[in-house]
């Protein structure tokens, strides 16, 4: 076994939640690990204005998961937290998590991590800002996949600001938007969050939101509360579950042609969940209006799939984000040209099973705590508790759980990496129980081979 310098076994790329609580798991089970964070503190995402620039949080976002649904298990939020708790809030609690458990000094800041390479037979080599590189017998990628802007690219030229969602800060900051004509582009949660915020009569001119199909706006509650409490428990058969939860929707919100919104051609959570309190009642009032694609750019011009013009001053894109790992030069290890990256358990790649992916899924409702429950899976296998199936059986599971967890979904590449989260939970813990025991007999049968050796 090879071992870094300070002699640890496993390299963490990054101290967002997924990697801080990854953390933690390696440390309750004894295995050594160098975590390293570019930033000067933990939270990635949830720390607003990032000096990395890679947190996405606006001055006003709440974050759109209700706080027990996102809380770890063994760290539970705040009683007096409201619902839907605001980013500063989620730093808060990330920033108490690391001190409650001592993970702080466990973690390097502002080191980025630029090259991970995987050596013959095994093991990494990971090179670091500073220019030295350090070695590995396991890799922890929690590097986020919020953070790398998807930008459509239109033809023509326009005069005005065009910006990603990942850049707004507020009305004021880093433009200010009052008396804008303004297009917000892409009906994801940013793009309702965005919108519904300039299209406030004391800031834009006017709003557009385009889109190229049209979106069922989820409410964040239903009966009172909460939405993503009342989802369907992971034992109801999905059909069942979906159909049940689709009729309920429905019934509660209506149709989106009431709101002045487009028809969905596709019914509610068949796609991710876009979730606004204000959107609807914002296009209702006439505040905002939902206009198709836009097909290209001129001067002050956005022209439209449909033919129309707009005027605008700015373009604003909530159209998503790539998965991104900079630090790989091996194209097997990046995700294809449609955003697919198969992995077993959403954390392993078959054939590469000392690299370990963390909170690399699209869960409903969260990926806060995701991690906590993956990094079983990997503190086990190091621990030697838990054993990998074969390639083959880790191939076929890819197969039968994307088929199972997509099935709901449109084809897009904003859907390859869907999961429902207590689903997801409840599978992983039997493949811990089904690995548990593969470790087990492994460790029988070399007991036997080396009683048989003497
Ligand atoms: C606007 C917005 C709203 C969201 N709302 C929700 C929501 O309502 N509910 C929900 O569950 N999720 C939401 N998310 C998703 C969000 O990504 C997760 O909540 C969470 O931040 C994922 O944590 P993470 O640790 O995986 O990644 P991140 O939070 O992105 O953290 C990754 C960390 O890795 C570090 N890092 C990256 N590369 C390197 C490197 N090479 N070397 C060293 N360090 C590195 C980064 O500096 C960062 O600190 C939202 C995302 C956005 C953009």
């Amino acid at each position: 076994m090879t071992s870094s310098v300070g002699g640890a076994r496993v390299c963490i790329i990054g101290a967002g939640c997924s990697g801080f609580t990854t953390a933690k798991r390696l440390l309750d089970h004894g295995i050594t690990f160098d975590c390293f964070e570019a930033s000067d503190d933990v939270g990635g995402n949830w720390y607003y204005k990032n000096p990395t620039g890679r947190s996405a949080c606006y001055e006003s976002l709440h974050i759109d998961t209700s706080s027990t649904r996102l809380q770890f298990e063994d760290f539970p939020v705040p009683d007096d937290w409201p619902h839907f708790p605001h980013h500063s809030l989620m730093h808060q609690y990330f920033r108490d998590y690391v001190e409650h458990f001592g993970l702080r000094e466990h973690i390097t800041f502002g080191t980025t991590v630029t090259a991970a390479r995987r050596r013959d037979g095994g093991g990494w080599s990971v090179t670091l800002d500073t220019g030295e590189t350090r070695e590995y017998e396991a890799l922890v990628v929690a590097n986020g996949h919020h953070w790398d802007p998807r930008l459509p690219e239109y033809p023509g030229r326009f005069d005005g600001v065009l910006m990603h969602s990942h850049d707004y800060r507020s009305p004021f900051d880093p433009i200010d938007m009052r008396g804008k004509r303004i297009v917000v582009v892409g009906m994801g949660n940013s793009g309702l969050d965005i919108a519904s915020e300039l299209s406030h009569r004391s800031i834009a001119d006017h709003v557009w939101v385009s889109a190229r199909r049209g979106v069922w706006v989820l409410s964040k509650y239903r009966e009172g509360k909460p939405a993503d409490k009342m989802m369907m428990p992971p034992w109801m058969p999905r059909k069942l579950g979906l159909a049940i939860a689709r009729r309920k929707i429905k019934k509660s919100i209506g149709r989106m042609e009431d709101y002045g919104l487009p028809t969905p051609d596709h019914e509610p959570l068949s796609a991710h969940p876009s979730v606004s309190i204000d959107f609807l009642a914002k296009s209702a009032s006439g505040d905002l209006t939902c206009v198709p694609a836009i097909e290209s750019l001129d001067g002050d011009r956005v022209r439209l799939a449909d033919g129309r013009e707009i005027e605008a001053d700015v373009v604003v894109c909530a159209t998503g984000y790539n998965m991104s790992f900079p630090f790989f030069d091996d194209p097997a290890l990046q995700p294809d040209s449609d955003h697919r990256f198969p992995l077993f358990k959403r954390i392993v790649k078959p054939g590469v099973e000392d690299l370990f992916f963390m909170g690399l899924a699209q869960a409903s409702p969260t990926i806060v705590n995701l991690a906590e429950q993956q990094s079983k899976l990997v503190a086990g296998l190091l621990a030697g508790t838990y054993r990998l199936p074969g390639r083959g059986d880790m191939e076929e599971a890819i197969r039968s759980d994307d088929a199972a967890s997509l099935a709901q979904y449109y084809d897009a590449p904003r859907h390859t990496i869907q999961v429902d989260f207590a689903r997801y939970v409840r599978d992983l813990k039997r493949e811990l129980d089904e690995g548990g025991k593969r470790a087990g007999a492994a460790a029988g049968d070399s007991a036997r081979v080396t009683v048989g050796a003497r």
